[in-house]
């Protein structure tokens, strides 16, 4: 049943039909089934696996080539060029600050070439280990005002196979993913998971499942059906208001959930997988960010595994919010910290190369870089 499974993904192998293998975005089973009808041993399917996940990367500066695989018969080689595609994902850009943050435009795709979309990514590097922030949608459909994706509306899912490209094309080693760049993962749901199956594979790049955040804007189903995999990444939900009226002001989704639904799937969630759950705050000033808010948003949060980070509002495009000054900022915390709620304001990173979600990308759509 591979087959149709494979195609509803839209992750790659179509059980033998005409279309091409997106190979990077297969699990070693359908690997294993791959080989079969290539009359190939199971065996292989590890060996390619390995090629793609664990070899090709650590020589990144090559060129990804089928020919290279040299522990693969010839014939085997062969037919892999001709009947798969390799994700290809072209760096554009790279940008520096002085913090060490890093900043990759990426073109992702190529074939076809209408296929071709801009996407960013973001390599923060600490001393206990680098941290990448990758992109799992170009754009996004969710519209959050304070958004620079949300503002450059949706061009495609990412597959699984684009999602750890980005992994690997920070050409470091890596200890953490926040899934955290441009777009929504759980209006990606399969390709997201399919990805976090692929990225902490032992005989890939190994990821402890611990080291990996999931950050949504609070889609309620998609949070109820995440639970029940009892994964052990962390659970990021933007909330961005302790109630319906601020949190619709902010992100047009929340019109959608309610947020004493989505409060509801966050105990599930935090009860069936016995995980800490984060909330993500943009403090912006005269919205969100009141003695009065803070203290129902201890309450909405009294009882929950949790931990809240502040973050002021990074100011994008022509939005007139302003981030909360730091006295306020202080003040929001501590009203949350003795309601025994674990809270810290997170510091601004990289916002001197646009570092903030969907701004470089944002940056470049005048550009000849723009997608075909
Ligand atoms: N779509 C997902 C993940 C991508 S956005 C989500 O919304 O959670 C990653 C984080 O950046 C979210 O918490 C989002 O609210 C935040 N963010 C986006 N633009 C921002 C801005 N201008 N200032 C501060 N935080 C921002
Ligand atoms: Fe989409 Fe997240 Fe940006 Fe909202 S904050 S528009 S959900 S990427």
């Amino acid at each position: 049943m591979i087959g149709p499974k494979a195609i509803t993904l839209n992750c790659g192998y179509d059980g033998g039909l005409n279309l091409m293998v997106d190979i990077l975005s297969l699990n070693i089973d359908e690997l294993q089934l791959f080989m079969k009808d290539l009359g190939q041993p199971a065996y292989r399917a590890v060996q390619v696996f390995e090629w793609l996940h664990q070899r090709f990367p650590a020589v990144s500066d090559e060129a990804f080539l089928f020919e290279k695989m040299n522990n693969l018969p010839q014939n085997l080689r062969n037919e892999l060029e001709k009947q798969c595609l390799i994700t290809s994902v072209n760096l554009e850009k790279e940008l520096r600050a002085k913090d060490g943050t890093v900043k990759f435009l990426l073109a992702v795709g190529g074939e076809p070439a209408s296929s071709r979309v801009y996407i960013e990514s973001v390599l923060m590097e600490y001393t206990h280990g680098n941290t990448v922030c990758i992109s799992t949608q170009a754009g996004c459909k969710m519209g959050c005002i304070f958004c620079a994706t949300g503002h450059s509306g949706f061009l495609r899912n990412l597959s699984a196979g684009e999602m750890c490209m980005q992994v690997y094309a920070v050409k470091r080693p890596v200890r953490n993913v926040v899934l955290m760049g441009c777009g929504e993962p759980l209006d990606n749901f399969d390709a997201t998971l399919r990805f976090i199956e692929l990225i902490t594979h032992p005989k890939g790049a190994g990821l402890s499942q611990r080291h990996i955040t999931l950050s949504t804007c609070g889609l309620v189903p998609e949070i109820l059906t995440l639970a029940k995999y009892k994964m052990q990444i962390t659970l990021a939900i933007s909330l961005h208001g302790p109630d319906d009226d601020t949190r619709q002001a902010l992100m047009p989704i929340a019109k959608n959930h309610a947020i004493k639904d989505l409060i509801a799937a966050c105990h599930q969630y935090a009860n069936t997988t016995r995980r800490r759950i984060t909330f993500e705050y943009a403090l912006t000033e005269g919205v969100n960010d009141s003695p009065a808010q803070a203290r129902a948003l201890a309450n909405l949060l009294k009882g929950l595994l949790c931990h809240v980070n502040l973050i002021p509002v990074n100011q994008v495009g022509l939005t007139k919010l302003s981030p909360t000054k730091k006295h306020e900022a202080a003040t929001f915390a501590s009203i949350l910290q003795a309601a025994n709620i674990p809270t810290t304001i997170r510091r601004t990173i990289g916002a001197e190369v646009n570092a903030a979600c969907g701004q470089l990308r944002a940056a470049n759509t005048d550009s000849k870089l723009k997608p075909v």
